[in-house]
């Protein structure tokens, strides 16, 4: 597979409208030079629903060693109302970048990865291990594919894991995780003439946030993503405004940290609400957690980020580290167990879910031989 063909597969996949859903057509694409290369691949149905598969491909080297991922997603998401200057789903070349919706986010990316492993196994360069991909689906709407994946055991033998997400060929090692509390408190209704009668939900949902926001402890502080943060971005509750409210809820969005454990969070804050029970008359509540996505974070001195910055010295690039945003993948793989992750892939992520997506091609290219080296490296090291 040459750059040319791979630009082809790149395009071909652009072409199907994936919008989470139809992966199985996308995977079809990307398993034919893969099994033609000598990749073992299983096709894993997602949802129960065969019309959205998952890849995993395995190729084993000459000798025993360690186990090297790589991983894209291969749903996009949908167009939007804006009017594109190009036709969304038929991959576009003008200037020097090809423009399609997925074509950043992340199907150059998924391409470039597997191009390289292709490239590996044709060219038979000796390796030690397996390189091992993980193809998933249903990442735009909650990571989902990934999720079952990972439950599935797939990522359970993995030593390294490369996420092909757009970093404009920078190297991520960290993004924030995300953990929603919410908390509801209870009460007794009564005509609001005789507020005594009854209890005041409402009044004990202030209570409550206040207490929260004082004490939860999030004071921590990664050197990569910053700090942990919290914000209150949902406050509900009562029947009407004359009646004393018998129910309220609110919604806290917390970022957290890698390292950072969220069940002690919760923890933390049953016991600042049950403080609070305890001191204040009838004070009832409910907390549960509506979303904990894993943070991700790499030690900067792993063999993977060394793999990294080499093969981007050895190809011109800067050795630059990019802050990644928003989630990736890696918040399920990373449950597999206490290995390196890193996120690269050509395009920036400001194109992502943009009308006019595109990314540039010499960077698809580029990436292609960057992601053979970090493999390659990491493998024979
Ligand atoms: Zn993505």
């Amino acid at each position: 597979m040459n750059n040319q063909t791979a630009l082809d597969l790149l395009k071909d996949i652009i072409a199907v409208d994936s919008i989470d859903g139809k992966e199985k057509a996308v995977v079809d694409i990307l398993e034919a030079p893969l099994k033609a290369a000598g990749f073992e691949c299983e096709q894993v149905i997602f949802a129960n629903d065969p019309s959205r598969t998952q890849l995993i491909a395995t190729l084993n080297g000459q000798e025993e060693g360690p186990v090297f991922g790589f991983s894209g997603h291969t749903d996009v998401v949908p167009v939007g109302a804006v009017k594109w200057n190009t036709e969304p789903f038929t991959a576009t070349e003008i200037d020097g970048k090809l423009y399609g919706r997925g074509a950043c986010d992340m199907k150059a990316g998924l391409a470039a990865q597997v191009a390289a492993a292709v490239q590996i196994a044709e060219e038979k360069v000796p390796f030690k291990g397996q390189i091992k991909l993980l193809i998933s689906a249903a990442e735009e709407l909650g990571l989902l594919g990934a999720g079952e994946l990972t439950e599935a055991g797939y990522a359970d033998d993995l030593d390294a894991l490369v996420i092909g997400e757009p970093t404009d060929v920078q190297i991520t090692t960290a993004h924030k995780g995300v953990f929603w509390l919410r908390l509801k408190t209870f009460g007794q209704t009564a005509h609001s003439s005789t507020p005594e009668k009854g209890i005041n939900a409402i009044d004990h949902l202030v209570l409550a946030i206040q207490a929260i926001q004082s004490k939860l402890d999030i004071d921590v502080v990664d050197p990569v993503v910053g700090p942990s943060t919290m914000s209150l971005n949902h406050i509900g509750g009562g029947n009407g405004n004359n009646v004393v409210p018998d129910n309220a809820d609110a919604l806290f969005d917390i970022r957290t940290i890698g390292g950072q454990d969220t069940e002690a969070l919760y923890n933390h804050a049953k016991e600042i609400l049950d403080e609070l029970a305890a001191t204040v008359d009838n004070f009832q509540y409910e907390l549960t957690v509506e979303a904990d996505v894993k943070a991700v974070s790499t030690d900067m001195e792993s063999n993977l980020v060394g793999a990294a910055k080499s093969a981007l010295t050895n190809n011109d690039r800067e050795v630059s580290f990019f802050a990644f945003s928003g989630g990736t993948d890696a918040s399920q793989f990373t449950k597999a167990g206490d290995y390196p992750i890193i996120i690269i892939g050509p395009g920036e992520m400001s194109m992502a879910h943009q009308p006019n997506e595109y990314v540039d091609v010499q960077d698809f290219y580029d990436m292609i031989q960057i992601n053979k080296e970090i493999a390659l490296e990491f493998l024979n090291k």
